[in-house]
């Protein structure tokens, strides 16, 4: 099965995709994953990515495109698009790269969640840099400010999630990813859409219930 996890940042697509990919035996490829690792280990894609980043714009979609490609093409097992694509000019330019890689998609998954929710769901975002653990200052705050509960290391703030970059991404996603919704509606590939404000565990089986829904 091969899936697109869409939503605003901060709707979950991260974990949700993590849960997904883990429960269909699926890879998660987060191109904002693969761009935070190549920042931190300061390759050349990450010197190229990291302004953009910071600043909470969008990447140049040739980079974007290249990175995209090599993962796919790497991936023999299904997998979830998390992150990506991003502009009408990524999903225009991956069709024809999954058709060349005859890697179908079967389905987009739009995680819903207002503009409120999605602002403190971000800006409390803190995670661990050792364990990977994270944890929201707002609703599920670690035992001692600023320490993880799991392995006692100091917590840390992505860049990109202070407000201000916060304000500028969702600007972002309503201007040009949220546009893709209607791209794949159009295209006939089905899109379905999943209540995104409740708890982790109640839209993993939403998202469970859309994609194998039960025999009428
Ligand atoms: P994310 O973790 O998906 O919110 O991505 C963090 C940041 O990485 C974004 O704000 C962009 O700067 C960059 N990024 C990730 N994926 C893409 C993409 N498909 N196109 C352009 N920029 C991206």
């Amino acid at each position: 099965m091969n899936l697109i996890i869409l939503g605003a940042p901060g709707a979950g697509k991260g974990t949700q995709g993590a849960l997904l990919a883990e429960r269909k035996g699926l890879r998660q490829i987060s191109t904002g994953d693969l761009l935070r690792d190549a920042v931190r280990r300061g390759t050349a894609l990450g010197r190229k990515a990291q302004s953009y980043m910071n600043a909470g714009e969008l990447v140049p979609d040739a980079i974007i495109l290249d990175l995209a490609r090599e993962v796919i093409a790497d991936t023999d097992q299904g997998f979830i698009l998390d992150g990506f694509p991003r502009t009408i000019v990524q999903a225009e330019a991956l069709d024809p790269m999954l058709a060349e890689l005859e890697r179908p998609l079967d389905g987009v998954v739009v995680l819903d969640v207002p503009d409120d929710v999605l602002v403190k769901r971000i800006s409390g975002r803190r995670s661990c840099p050792e364990c990977k653990a994270v944890f929201n200052v707002y609703f599920d705050p670690p035992a001692r400010e600023g320490v993880c509960d799991h392995c006692g290391a100091q917590l840390t703030h992505r860049p990109d999630d202070e407000p201000e970059t916060v304000r500028r991404r969702l600007e972002v996603y309503r201007a040009q990813t949220e546009p893709l919704i209607a791209y794949y509606e159009r295209s006939g590939t089905p899109v379905h859409y999943v209540d995104g404000q409740r708890g982790v565990d109640a839209v993993a089986d939403a998202i469970d219930d859309v994609l194998e829904p039960e025999p009428a």
